[in-house]
């Protein structure tokens, strides 16, 4: 491996300076891709020489994700030592469903889904793991609460159209997804109304679930978001559960996107509630900025993550307790080792330096959401404690101002829409940036819309 080590550093020192000198990568258009790079494969090998060009070439127009210009979506930024922790997880190449393979590497997931398991207050009986994403946490917890109310299921398939799963019209779309792949069906998933906030509304969703009991449906899920995808907003965990316990209906708070202020004293009031659930997930490749990707999911109740997927496999579990034996909690077979990028930065910066994370990004969101707020040419459609700031500037339309700043390779940056309005939605997600970036980000947009003349959408 020495020559690829020297390749790998040479291409990572490139990388780095280019992030600094040109932070977003020019776009290719997708029918240039095939003049451009060398992607084809081909019969015949090539030579040391010609390989490595390929690659430096492939890896210099890849977009630039951790640069002070990316605020394109719900993840960015380069923490050294998570990144560090996933580096040695591909060099370790453990697959993680057993202890015979997996080795300490188990427990360094178990310490991490315990020590989540507390922070979100489920402290007896706790279980969970670390799924590849928040999609597929959702779909887990999904599934345990369909095996929770009707365990046969599992056995012999679901043949009628009763069970009824709740979210709110802001959240993820993978809630509708799985009820799709759980065979709940997307008919059976009810969008439940939020307020001005972006909010749940927990009346709504007991006006839903008392007509679905009326008309002999079973209610069995709904699933409660801290931070929707669009606005950052948190659904009032308290009053959900409340409404759920009432109807034997399980709660799952997603917390995909910004579940991780959990760890700050300043903003765990967001998730109040939180112990009251059944289920929880957070992104660690989101506010927390490992590489992706990292979820986790915890459940107060092991037993749930064990019905729903423990199978016996004889030429697998040879070894040890099932509790160190981590695929019979697992969707999986074979598993990445998705665990040590999120020990490495929790054991390096301690829980507190986890909430540093959180109240920085926060931080910056007011910084941005101040700068919006005070200025005349922008309007503000985002709320705060959110790190998700949404605007509009001069009226100029969002898609046009941020397709044009991604063309001109000036800034990564997305729209959004949210009750038939779309906008800007910048996310101050990288924590090593300041105040003085976020104003750059401004700066640079302004500019932009001055130099190419971008006209309000109602001009004229
Ligand atoms: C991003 C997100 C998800 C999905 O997470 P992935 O890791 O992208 O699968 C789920 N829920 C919310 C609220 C999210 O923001």
């Amino acid at each position: 491996m020495k020559q690829e080590l020297e390749w790998f550093n040479q291409l990572t020192e490139q990388l780095l300076q280019v992030e600094k000198d040109e932070p977003v990568a020019a776009p290719i258009p997708t029918s240039e891709l095939a003049n451009r790079l060398d992607l084809e494969l081909n019969e015949d090998p090539i030579s040391d020489d010609e390989f490595f060009a390929s690659l430096q070439d492939l890896v210099m127009s890849t977009p630039r994700t951790a640069s002070k210009s990316f605020f394109n979506q719900l993840f960015g930024g380069r923490n050294a030592k998570a990144t560090l922790g996933e580096l040695l997880a591909t060099m370790l190449n453990n697959s993680m469903y057993t202890y015979k393979v997996g080795g300490p590497q188990v427990a360094v997931e178990k310490e991490i889904v315990k020590k989540v398991a507390m922070a979100a207050g489920f402290n007896n009986d706790f279980g969970g793991t670390i799924s590849s994403g928040g999609s597929m946490s959702n779909l887990i917890a999904m599934l345990m609460a369909r095996d929770k109310i009707s365990p046969e299921i599992r056995f012999k398939g679901k043949d009628q159209q009763s069970l009824v799963a709740y979210t709110s019209k802001a959240s993820h779309y993978s809630n509708k997804k799985n009820a799709s792949f759980l065979g709940i069906g997307l008919e059976c998933l009810r969008l439940v109304e939020v307020d001005e906030l972006g909010r749940m509304s927990a009346a709504d969703l007991e006006l839903k679930i008392k007509a679905d009991i009326d008309n002999g449906l079973t209610p069995f899920f709904v699933n409660c978001t801290a931070g929707t995808t669009v606005l950052g907003a948190f659904d009032p965990i308290r009053e959900v559960t409340a409404v759920a316990k009432t109807y034997n209906v399980w709660t799952h708070v997603d917390g995909a996107y910004c579940g991780p202020v959990l760890f700050s004293d300043r903003f765990k009031h967001l998730v109040d509630g939180l112990e009251t659930a059944d289920s929880f997930n957070l992104n660690a490749h989101k506010m927390l900025g490992t590489p992706l990707t990292c979820s986790v999911i915890v459940v107060k109740d092991k037993k749930h993550i064990y019905d729903s997927l423990s199978m016996e496999a004889d030429y697998l579990y040879q070894t040890d307790m099932d509790e160190y034996n981590l695929g019979k909690t697992s969707l999986q077979c074979g598993r990445r080792n998705n665990a040590l990028k999120f020990w490495c930065l929790w054991k390096s910066v301690g829980t507190t330096g986890l909430a540093d994370i959180v109240e920085k990004q926060m931080d910056l969101a007011e910084h941005a959401r101040q700068y919006v707020d005070s200025s005349e040419y922008y309007t503000l459609y985002s709320f705060k404690d959110s790190i998700s700031i949404c605007f509009n500037y001069k009226d100029i339309d969002p898609i046009v101002l941020c397709t044009s700043l991604y063309e001109h390779a000036e800034l990564m940056v997305g729209y959004g829409s949210y009750n038939g309005v779309t906008f800007v939605r910048l996310v101050t997600m990288d924590p090593r940036n300041e105040m003085t970036d976020i104003d750059a980000f401004f700066k640079t947009l302004e500019k932009h819309a001055a130099k190419y003349e971008l006209t309000p959408v109602l001009a004229g």
